[in-house]
């Protein structure tokens, strides 16, 4: 008997049901309340970036309103209609690519189809893939059938690019935005398939592929399998930041913490060293803004954000950066780093861009903000007798917002700053602090 023929991963460990799906709560909540209601919209239009399960949803959904004995409202993946559409041969689901299919003619079949009634099963249903890419002969031509569709027929759309469908064609679809999947729920699936596979890797080399796969499920999956076709059933961090170019965890959070520090030498040999073993700079410049985002967000919503998107490790890492800086001087590396990100996309000299901003960062980092010295200076006026040392905010600044001002004690004017002769004991007490914002302008 011949071998089994090896299934590529993400065919493999595609969802088969609701249930499968990954990191699109939102919309296969409302997806599986729709059946279960029986309130079936005409036409769906799924909107998100590539490789996060438009299609598949789009299948699944199609499956489970033409199963003939569904578990609830989970398709039952056995049935004849189930594994029919599985095999893309129903005769009564119609999946057209619009990349390639976006003429007139190309609708024309569908615009026929659509008076029959479905052979074997509920629902005649038309899977429009890439609809953005339909000329607009093609949509004009779709857009009477859409308005009235015969009781039997339903439209499933999906695209990449939302903002080019037409409006008239979003106003007629009830609209779903997938969200690209969180780093933390690739990194688990894949935890879950080398479990099935029998594949030894590395939570860090697994984090590794879903930075790589940004937000995509199926880029991790296919990325996985040819690691392992490379390297064997071990796949190691290394092996996977060499495919995509990524730094590695630790070293992206050292050159932060270089930064934070003001460490310049650091950065500078950091970037040396990521360049000569040819690393994608442009994405080390995102993640590094990611990283400092994270900062930003885990200073204000505490450890536990949902919306922090990292590993336990990665968490432990950012709340220790987190209690050594003020929030406003994270805030402004964020923005200085955001600037980068945005020079990137036309400098030629992506090296040289990269040092100056993380040396500007970094010097933003060891910048007192005017809030710090506000702050200062009112804990001064406070105890105008006593010549207690300001707490060196550099190493030790709390770490929550600062409190508000009593309403009747109004913050004190730039010109009031400047002429307070208490402001030079606040600069003498805030040791390796750059004061630019106040004296130099900017
Ligand atoms: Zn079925």
């Amino acid at each position: 008997m011949d071998e089994p023929r090896h299934v590529p991963l993400p065919l493999k460990y595609r969802p088969m049901t609701f249930d499968d799906v990954v990191g699109q709560e939102h919309v296969v909540r409302t997806l599986r309340h729709a059946i279960e209601s029986d309130r079936i919209a005409n036409a769906y239009l799924f909107i998100g970036p590539r490789g996060i399960g438009k299609t598949t949803l789009s299948r699944i959904f199609a499956k489970a309103l033409n199963c003939t004995s569904p578990n609830g409202v989970e398709p039952c993946g056995k049935c004849q209609n189930c594994t029919e559409i599985a095999a893309g041969r129903s005769l009564d689901v119609t999946e057209l690519d619009a990349a390639s299919h976006n003429k007139v003619e190309d609708v024309k079949p569908i615009i026929d189809a659509v008076q029959f009634k479905p052979t074997s099963s509920k629902y005649r249903i038309f899977i429009i893939d890439e609809c953005h890419m339909l000329s607009n002969a093609a949509w004009n031509a779709l857009l009477k059938t859409l308005e009235e569709p015969p009781s039997w027929v339903r439209f499933i759309f999906a695209t990449t690019e939302g903002d080019k469908v037409l409006a008239t064609i979003i106003s007629r679809c009830q609209r779903f935005d997938l969200r690209r999947i969180q780093t933390h729920d690739i990194v688990s699936r894949l935890k879950h398939v080398c479990e099935r596979e029998g594949i030894d890797a590395e939570e860090d080399a697994l984090l590794a592929i879903a930075r790589g796969a940004e937000g995509g499920m199926r880029d991790a999956l296919s990325s996985l399998d040819q690691l392992v076709a490379f390297k064997g059933e071990r796949v190691s961090e290394e092996d996977a930041l060499g495919v995509f170019g990524l730094v590695s965890r630790s070293s992206l959070e050292s050159l932060a913490g270089a930064i934070l520090r003001g460490d310049v030498a650091g950065i500078l040999k950091a970037i040396e060293a990521f360049d000569s073993a040819g690393k994608n700079m442009r994405r080390l410049s995102g993640e590094l803004l990611h990283h400092f985002r994270n900062l930003v967000v885990l200073q204000a919503l505490g450890p536990d954000a949902r919306s922090i998107a990292a590993t336990p490790d990665q968490i432990k890492t950012l709340a220790e950066q987190a209690r050594g800086i003020d929030p406003g001087r994270v805030f402004r590396i964020c923005d200085q780093l955001a600037e980068m990100e945005d020079k990137l996309r036309y400098v030629l000299s992506v090296r040289t861009l990269i040092e100056m901003s993380l040396i500007r960062a970094s010097r933003l980092a060891t910048t007192a903000t005017i809030d710090e010295l506000l702050r200062a200076l009112k804990g001064m006026r406070d105890q105008p007798e006593v010549a207690a040392p300001v707490p060196d905010t550099v190493v030790s600044a709390p770490v929550q917002a600062p409190a508000p001002e009593p309403a009747h004690a109004p913050a004190p004017s730039r010109a009031e700053i400047l002429n307070d002769p208490k402001l030079n004991d606040v600069l003498a007490s805030m040791p390796g602090a750059i004061i630019t914002d106040i004296r130099g302008g900017k």
